[in-house]
């Protein structure tokens, strides 16, 4: 047995499922989860000593790669001084500005410590400042694990195919509506009935928990004149696309204009972080300014804002890293494309700058629907055989990969050889 596989048997008896996020379990793959030791670079090591060529980078944030010596460097820095204060620090107002200056739609943020916190936030900002209670989410889009948005979520949830969560009341989801992603006629006939009622709607602007779904040409658009039209406010849940796909995340991709806007992951670093942030008229609901009330222990955390700040600095100060980022992400989907015309196989390929995914089905995948018709078991095959080859993929077909500047062209190459042989 290996180090991981006695680990995973003591890890269930302590954790539920033996993991602290059901996306890290290999269940779907038919696997146990493999333990990891450390990472550097683009490079994780597992308890066996096994070296992977790491294409989830901790689910986004490590788009510069593990142990960036200047993130390092500033989070040791930050814990000399004091782990938490609970109190107002010089860092949280660096975060704060460095973020409304990248983010054109972006006039004030709050830190939070995860995504999920940032959405259930934006959540209750849109309601506050609308006066209304209903929100319009997409099939196969997740935005965290809270009670009102557990409905018809992707990532975990989808793998786990539970469409919804039990421990979730009914009264609590009734004001959670749901429309088809790149189906905007969907949207209007929820506005149709229910329009006056809506305080938002939430989106991936670039779908990413169904696997990678890009939104089709004019669908964020039309959800931008659909608010207008409205007077329902636009969010976008920008906690994978944002600091990603360019500088100013999705919106500034695509050239939409959001109300709000949530981040997580890549802002941090690495560190549990997440904010909300967007228009200041809506941004002063939140308290102590407004009635919205929002609060947290350890939000705007010392160590997690160095962290942040570091990264987020780096990438404002290099706007090379996205032409690069996104040409050798272009490069190395369209690879694997060629791979597949190659060997004759249907399966398709979707990506947007630096995340993408592979589903193992010969019809388009545009929305969940589509993505379900996903053969499973041949990626959970394909799967496993990429991790004896070295190559962590996430351990379930629903999930994007992630691109970092850390790999380099052999690790590219390889990794397209990888595949050739995989597949
Ligand atoms: C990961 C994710 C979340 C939740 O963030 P956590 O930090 O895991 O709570 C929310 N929205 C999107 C789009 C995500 O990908």
């Amino acid at each position: 047995m290996t180090q991981s596989e006695t680990l995973f048997q003591e890890a269930v008896k302590y954790i539920p499922g033996g993991v602290n996020s059901p996306v890290r379990a290999f269940g779907s793959i038919g696997s146990t989860p493999r333990f990891i030791t450390k990472a550097d670079k683009a490079y994780m090591w597992d308890e066996d000593g096994n070296r992977y060529i790491d294409f989830i980078g901790s689910w986004g944030p490590m788009i510069l790669g593990h142990n960036h010596p200047s993130i390092l460097s500033a989070v040791l820095e930050a814990c000399t001084k004091g782990l938490s204060f609970g109190a107002a620090t010089r860092q949280e107002v660096t975060m704060a500005k460095l973020i409304c200056d990248i983010v054109p739609s972006i006039d004030m943020i709050r830190m939070v410590n995860s995504g999920t916190e940032a959405v259930m936030s934006a959540i209750r900002v849109a309601r506050g400042y609308t006066g209304r209670d209903k929100i319009i989410k997409f099939t196969g889009c997740y935005h965290g694990h809270s009670d009102g948005l557990l409905v018809k979520a992707g990532s975990g949830v989808m793998t786990a195919g539970v469409p919804d969560s039990s421990g979730v009341p009914a009264s609590v989801t009734k004001d959670t509506l749901t429309a088809e992603y790149n189906n905007t006629d969907s949207v209007r006939t929820l506005f149709k009935q229910f329009g006056e009622q809506i305080a938002a709607i939430i989106v991936e602007p670039v779908g990413a928990n169904m696997g990678v779904v890009p939104p089709a040409p004019g669908f964020l658009q039309s959800l931008r004149d659909i608010c207008n039209e409205y007077d329902s406010l636009l969010i976008f849940d920008e906690v994978i696309t944002g600091f990603r796909l360019s500088l100013s995340g999705a919106q500034g991709y695509y050239g939409i204009t959001p109300d709000l806007t949530t981040f997580g992951k890549i802002i941090g670093a690495g560190m549990p972080v997440g904010a909300y942030g967007g228009r200041r008229d809506i941004m002063e609901q939140v308290s102590p300014v407004g009635n919205v009330y929002q609060a947290g222990t350890l939000s705007g955390n010392p160590v997690a804002m160095a962290a942040g700040i570091t990264q987020l600095t780096l990438l404002r100060d290099h706007p090379e890293y996205y032409t690069l980022l996104n040409d050798t992400s272009d490069k190395f989907f369209n690879k694997i494309k060629e791979i597949l015309l190659e060997k004759n196989l249907p399966w398709q390929v979707n990506h947007v700058g630096s995340i993408g995914s592979l589903f193992f089905t010969g019809q388009p995948v545009t929305d969940y629907a589509s993505a379900k018709t996903s053969d499973v078991t041949a990626y959970a095959r394909y799967c496993n055989r990429m991790l004896d080859h070295g190559i962590y993929i996430a351990p379930a077909q629903f999930e994007a990969m992630f691109l970092s500047l850390a790999h380099t062209p052999e690790d590219l190459s390889h990794t397209l050889d990888a595949m050739c042989t995989c597949l």
